[in-house]
Formats: C-alpha cells, sequence, structure tokens
C-alpha cells in the first residue's frame, strides 16, 4: 500500500465496497516497463483499467493503447490519445466497429482469421493488420486458453491473403497468458513467431512489427513473482537469438502490471459465522464484496489478494472460508487455498484487499441482488 493510499483510507468514510487507485504508482509502474525494454512500444490493455484518470496519466506519459472494443478506442480517443496510438487488439470485432475505429482515425488492427481479414478489408482498407498466433499459455494464473490466435502455417497464409486484399501485413502478436510467471515462455512464443517471419520471408513479404503481448505479472498473495528485468531480460535474449541485429519493432501489452499494484478495495466484513458446533471446522467470512461486486478473477481461486486487517501481525489467526454478500451459491472467494484470518475478526472490521487495480472495477455487475456497481477513486 503507498503512504497516498493510505493516508486516504486513515481520512476517507465513505461507505465500503470501494476502490482506491494511487496514479503515481500507475505512471511508476510504467516507467519501470519502459525503462526495462526500452526498444519495445507499450500499448496499455485498457481493459485492466479503463478509467478516465488511469488513460489521462498514461496519455501524459506518451503511452500507446491496446482497446478491445469500439467503446474502449473511445476511451482512448475522450483521454486525448491520438487515433494513431490506438491498436485494436481484439481478433473478434463487429464489422460495424471495424468500420467506426477506422473513421476514427485507428489504421492498426488484430485478425486471427479468415472471417476477420474479410471484415478488416471491407471496413478498414489499407490499415496495417497483425495476425495473432496461439500460444501455449503454461504457467499462466490466468489463461487466455485457445481461445485466440491460429496456427503457424495459417497465420502465414492469412498474412499473405491480407495483401492480397490491399491490407498491410505488418505484424505477428501473441499473448503468453495473463498473470504469466515464467519469463520463458515469451522465449517459446518468440521463436515461433520468428517462424513466421522467416516464412513470409521467402514468400516476398517483410514483416516489421512483433507484438509481445501483456501477460506481465503483479504481486498478490504467497506470489514471489520474477522482477520486470528478468522478463525484459528472456525477451531481449530470445529476440537477439531468433532475429539477430534485425530486429523488427516491438510492441508490448501490459494491462495487470500497470494497475494491479496502484490499487487497494476497501471491504467490510458483514458476518463471521460458523456452520456447527465443530471447533475445528473453518469459520466464514463474508465480505460486503464478492464474485459478482468485482472480484470475478477468483473465479477457480486463480488469483489470490493479500488481505489486510485491523490487527496486527501478531494476531491470533484461523482458517476460514471467505465468501461475498450476495444469495449466490458460486459467490465464494476462498475456501481451498488456505486463507487465514485473525480469530479476532468481527462485523464492521474494515479489511483491505491488495494489488485490485485492474480487472475489478469492470467485472462489477449492474446491481446483481441490488449491490452497487464497485466504486473508484483515484488520487
Ligand atoms: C488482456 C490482454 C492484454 C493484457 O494482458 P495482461 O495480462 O493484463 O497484461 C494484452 N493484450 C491482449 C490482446 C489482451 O487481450
Amino acid at each position: 500500500m503507498t503512504p497516498k493510499i493510505a493516508e486516504f483510507l486513515n481520512t476517507h468514510r465513505g461507505e465500503t465496497p470501494f476502490l482506491v487507485v494511487d496514479l503515481d504508482k500507475v505512471e511508476s509502474n510504467y516507467r519501470d516497463l519502459r525503462r526495462a525494454l526500452p526498444l519495445a512500444e507499450i500499448y496499455y490493455a485498457v481493459k485492466a483499467n479503463p478509467a478516465a484518470p488511469v488513460l489521462g496519466r498514461l496519455v501524459g506519459l506518451e503511452s500507446s493503447f491496446d482497446a478491445a472494443s469500439f467503446q474502449e478506442v473511445e476511451m482512448c480517443l475522450a483521454a486525448g490519445a491520438d487515433p494513431a496510438a490506438i491498436s485494436y487488439g481484439n481478433t473478434v470485432k463487429k464489422a460495424r466497429d471495424i468500420a467506426r475505429a477506422f473513421a476514427a482515425g485507428v489504421r492498426l488492427f488484430a485478425f486471427d482469421s479468415a472471417g476477420e481479414l474479410e471484415k478488416l478489408a471491407e471496413h478498414a482498407p489499407g490499415s496495417r493488420v497483425f495476425c495473432r498466433i496461439l500460444t501455449d499459455n503454461g504457467g499462466a494464473d490466468w489463461p487466455l486458453s485457445r481461445k485466440f490466435g491460429c496456427h503457424l502455417e495459417m497465420a502465414r497464409d492469412l498474412m499473405l491473403a491480407a495483401a492480397e486484399k490491399g491490407l498491410k501485413p505488418h505484424g505477428i502478436s501473441f499473448h503468453v497468458g495473463s498473470q504469466q510467471t515464467d519469463p520463458s515462455q515469451w522465449e517459446v512464443a518468440i521463436g515461433r513467431a520468428a517462424m513466421v517471419f522467416t516464412d513470409l520471408r521467402r514468400r516476398g513479404i517483410e514483416v516489421r512489427m512483433l507484438n509481445l503481448g501483456g501477460g506481465f505479472p503483479a504481486r498478490y498473495r504467497g506470489g514471489d513473482v520474477p522482477p520486470v528485468d528478468a522478463f525484459a531480460d528472456a525477451i531481449m535474449k530470445a529476440m537477439t537469438k531468433h532475429f539477430g541485429n534485425d530486429l523488427p519493432a516491438m510492441i508490448i501489452e501490459p494491462g495487470r502490471s500497470i494497475t494491479a499494484e496502484a490499487g487497494v478495495l476497501q471491504t467490510e466484513v458483514v458476518l463471521v459465522s460458523r456452520k456447527s458446533y465443530a471447533a475445528d471446522e473453518p469459520r466464514w467470512v463474508y465480505f460486503d464484496i464478492g464474485k459478482f461486486g468485482g472480484l470475478a478473477e477468483t473465479m477457480d481461486e486463480a488469483i489470490r489478494y493479500p488481505v489486510d486487517t485491523p490487527y496486527g501481525a501478531d494476531a491470533e489467526m484461523g482458517p476460514v472460508i471467505i465468501a461475498g454478500p450476495t444469495c449466490d451459491g458460486a459467490d465464494i472467494l476462498y475456501e481451498h487455498c488456505g486463507y487465514q484470518l485473525p480469530m479476532a475478526l468481527k462485523p464492521g472490521d474494515k479489511v483491505q484487499l491488495l494489488s485490485a487495480g485492474a480487472y475489478t472495477t469492470t467485472y462489477a455487475s449492474q446491481g446483481f441482488n441490488g449491490f452497487p456497481p464497485l466504486s473508484e477513486h483515484y488520487i
């Protein structure tokens, strides 16, 4: 927790749950990545946290942006981004949204299929396009699965087809999976992408850009993640190995690593209960935020937020099951991964979930059970 957030929490009396984000931390995360990978242009993945103050701060730092929808394109423009600095990076887009982004000046688009290429040729003529290849996603706590990307031979053929359709076959992209803690995953993916570059060069197409995606991890509970330099080293070693002195332009699309650790979620204990008289059964602790209030990434207990309570480090602890406040049986946050909370914890206690600045506010439901969407503060 940054001093600025600590002071905000000391003085702010607003109703929980709410998220507070320190924009200076957003900035320092961005600068750390830029320092570690100076050759890569940063396209912030807007979906991680699209709040106007975040986008505005990043515009001020001359960041570029990876948008997943036309609405996200509009958010970037409203924050002052140049349309030339926006990549429409979703491989699944409505034709109408492609046309609207094109009309707004966006000229860089992702695709991974013949169907999407058709749409781009028609509604974004002459644009630069990049093809996403499949990667393995091993080592990622929040894998993006097989939903995106295509096989290498297909990527090659689609890039050739792009040129025939009057588009600019500009680059190859991949994403190694979100919260990826294994730097070697980038080495493998860079090697695969390089094969497509070579294949296309033989066929007379010079690919100019490699998009290394996002996936850079944040620190959550129990997770010692390698420092940003470990990822940068692995990436640059692989780039040199596969491309020598002839490096293509490099793009990265960090989301989580820019905003997660900049945010703290303040929640309140609603109830501490037991289900029987058996003393060895864990207590149930119900927070006023759950899966539907913004903590969707607790699905399968994948993302584990560190929890701070008002009780000191030497408070007596005991095992708990942590759940949200809604009347849905799926609204359990942590049951199997060994959370312990102070025995003295009681209703009304304020509890902080750390590293909560990414993938929370936009995952909040619109009033399920009457609970309002998560409120947000940017300081
Ligand atoms: C979600 C996403 C990102 C951001 O991923 P992080 O793991 O948050 O860094 C980047 N690029 C694309 C195409 C994405 O879908």
